[in-house]
Order: structure tokens, then sequence, then C-alpha cells
């Protein structure tokens, strides 16, 4: 599949006249694949942890936020591929269309896949679709090894869900994620509310 058609099911739910978010088909992908956290603030809060997997954003939202605590389970549910351009996405998606809210850009940087422990041949996009990946995070706030897990569905129709944990390595601590309404964005440094106030939610509105 092309990145543009795993990209269908993002557009079907956008109206691209009246959301601010990327169409995508023009990033090019850089030397190291990126990820990215975003906060959004939609009907519920949420962080949005994405990962670049053959020229696409793989997508899970995670309602706690990631924690550099191997202790802690956070649930993460996947979301559909999102485009590339996505991590430069913070702002405000308009009222009334999918996901509206304010969104900030919280972490970002490079991966690597760490290796599985049970066949080294496998692709990073190809351990995510038989449910477990382990990666290395270079971010500004969030580093070293985390895993995602699926642990239901899978199956036809089922709704699937993962878990993200921290791999118990030297960027291990016990920090929690911050609090989400305190959180500044990594690019901006502008809290949620900064960005609400200070973004158009509506393309061509001053
Ligand atoms: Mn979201």
């Amino acid at each position: 599949m092309t990145s543009r058609d795993r990209l269908t099911t993002y557009r079907g739910k956008r109206h691209f006249d009246r959301t601010v978010e990327p169409q995508g088909g023009r990033a090019p992908s850089g030397d190291a694949p990126c990820f990215v956290v975003q906060i959004h603030d939609a009907r519920t809060l949420h962080f949005d942890f994405r990962l670049e997997v053959d020229g696409v954003l793989k997508s899970w939202s995670v309602p706690k936020g990631p924690s550099a605590d191997p202790q802690d389970k956070r649930l993460a549910m996947p979301t559909e591929d999102h485009p590339l351009e996505y991590r430069d996405f913070e702002g405000v998606i308009a009222e009334g269309e999918y996901g509206a809210g304010t969104v900030i850009v919280w972490d970002e940087g490079s991966y690597r896949p760490l290796p599985g422990r049970k066949d080294r041949s496998r692709t990073f996009g190809e351990a995510l679709e038989r449910g477990h990946a382990s990666f290395w995070l270079d971010g500004s706030k969030l580093h070293g090894g985390y895993a995602l897990t699926r642990f239901r569905g899978g199956g036809p129709g089922e709704r699937e869900a993962w878990l993200l944990v921290k791999e118990s390595d030297e960027r291990a601590g016990h920090r929690g994620t911050p609090d989400a309404h305190r959180a500044r964005s990594v690019r901006s440094g502008r809290t949620l509310k900064r960005v609400a106030q200070e973004e158009p939610g509506e393309q061509g509105s001053p």
C-alpha cells in the first residue's frame, strides 16, 4: 500500500476546507524516523503518540500520556494513520469537525527500532502488525526504550487496545506525565490554553 492509500481513513474523517489540519502527501521523510507526541484537548483530553513507519505516522491515543516509569502501563488505543506533516500540527481544529479542539506538540524527536527478541529479520512495521515492537526515543522530553504491545483485538471488527510501557533502562525514572493543562509545547512553549487563544480555528479566519 502506498502512503496515499494508507491515508484514506484519515482524509475520509476530515473536511479540508474547514479544518486547518494537513491533507498529507508532501512531507519528505528525514534521515531517522521521527516520533511526535501531541496533547489534544478534544471531547476528552488525551495524548496522541505517533511513530513514522513506512511513510505515515502510526498513531495511538494515550489517555494518560507516556510515563518514564516502567511500572506504569499506559493504555494506547490505535487511531488512523496520519500524514507525516501532522508532526508539525499545532493549532485549533474547528468546532463541528472530527477531533475538534486544541492540539500542541508536546514532544518530538527521532527513534530507532530495538531488535525484537524472537525474530530479528522482521521490519519495524511487521513487528507492529504482529502486535509488539520496542524502540528507543530521542526526544526533548522522552528518552530511552519504550514498547508498544497489543493486548486485545486484532481480529475482524474487534477494537484493538495496546499498552505503551517504558522499558527498564538507564533512562527510566519515576516521573509521571506532567499535567496536560500545564504542559508546554516543545515547539512554541505555549500551553493548550494559549494556543486556543492565539490560533484561528478555521481556514481563512483571522
Ligand atoms: Mn487526538
